[in-house]
């Protein structure tokens, strides 16, 4: 069965091409796209989790740094036109994904996740979890109650972050 969402396609339009070797132009210092983020000092600013503090946007992707207490997480979602990946910089972070997958990541783990793979990420340690996750904008999320522990909330059923 062909549905409408499956034939639905997504463009992006790259508008400012370089035209050669350029020296940067940073618009600001506090980001998002300053030339070197020190994670601790993000840390220090941001203040107690939860919270999540976008560092890199273009057309293509978008770096976001995320914290988590213990016993916090996302709202479990998918993806319908990415794939979206994530570098565990701290603590121990649990993925749930459709299927019955189910696996913990640390620090310096990358995990992986296909477009349409409904995906909660849950903080299962004692300590600050952080990751930085790269989606591609506009990034539109579809809340999807949780497979595995059965998680769900009545929040908006449709978001872009
Ligand atoms: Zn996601």
């Amino acid at each position: 069965m062909t549905t409408e969402s499956s034939r639905a396609t997504t463009t992006i339009v790259i508008s400012h091409l370089a035209t050669g070797p350029t020296a940067p132009v940073v618009s600001s210092a506090t980001g998002p796209n300053s030339l070197h983020t020190r994670v601790a000092d993000v840390v220090a600013t941001m203040g107690p989790p939860p919270w999540s503090k976008r560092i890199i946007a273009d057309e293509r992707q978008l770096v976001t740094l995320i914290a988590s207490p213990p016993g916090g997480g996302n709202r479990p979602h998918w993806h319908r036109d990415f794939d979206e990946w994530w570098m565990v910089l701290g603590g121990t972070l649990e993925w749930e994904l459709t299927g019955g997958i189910v696996f913990r990541a640390t620090k310096d783990d990358i995990v992986w996740v296909p477009r349409g793979a409904v995906h909660h990420i849950r903080n299962v340690g004692t300590d600050l979890a952080l990751r930085l996750a790269v989606a591609m904008p506009p990034a539109w999320h579809y809340a999807s109650p949780c497979e595995q522990c059965g998680y769900s909330d009545d929040g908006p059923r449709e978001w872009c972050a």
